[in-house]
């Protein structure tokens, strides 16, 4: 069987905000700062009326409402971060949650299928939803 078309869209933003990892054995327990990278990957079979799998524009203000909340904050100070670690894999499902919570209108099928957040130019963590 031939296997479904896809077309897939990526946009990226950044922000700066300081985080301590919690139990962290190393340096990386004390507060300090990132210049953080966020990526967001929709994917989806159908386009709309006018050829958009999602409107650039929208995809990108949908992540600054969620990256406002973050940005030159001290991460370990904001919901749910005041439990949940702010290493870059739990800040890659967090805004997976929020910002596929918060686009609408996508053609049938479209959704977020990862989540990629940068700390460094080398160093990032993807998340994945479970199908
Ligand atoms: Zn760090």
């Amino acid at each position: 069987m031939k296997k479904q078309d896809m077309f897939q869209v990526s946009v990226e933003e950044t922000f700066s905000a300081g985080h301590a990892l919690r139990g962290y054995k190393g340096k990386c327990e004390n507060p300090h700062g990132h210049n953080y990278r966020v990526q967001v990957t929709l994917e989806g079979p159908q386009l709309d009326g006018i050829g958009l799998l999602v409107d650039f524009t929208q995809l990108k203000h949908v992540m600054r409402e969620v990256i406002k909340r973050l940005d030159h904050q001290f991460i370990n100070d904001l919901e749910p971060f005041t439990k949940v670690n702010p290493s870059a894999e739990n800040m890659a499902k967090y805004f997976y949650e929020e910002v596929s919570g918060q686009l609408s209108g996508l053609p049938p099928g479209a959704r977020v299928t990862d989540v990629i957040v940068w700390e460094t130019d080398t160093a990032m963590a993807k998340y994945c939803p479970g199908a």
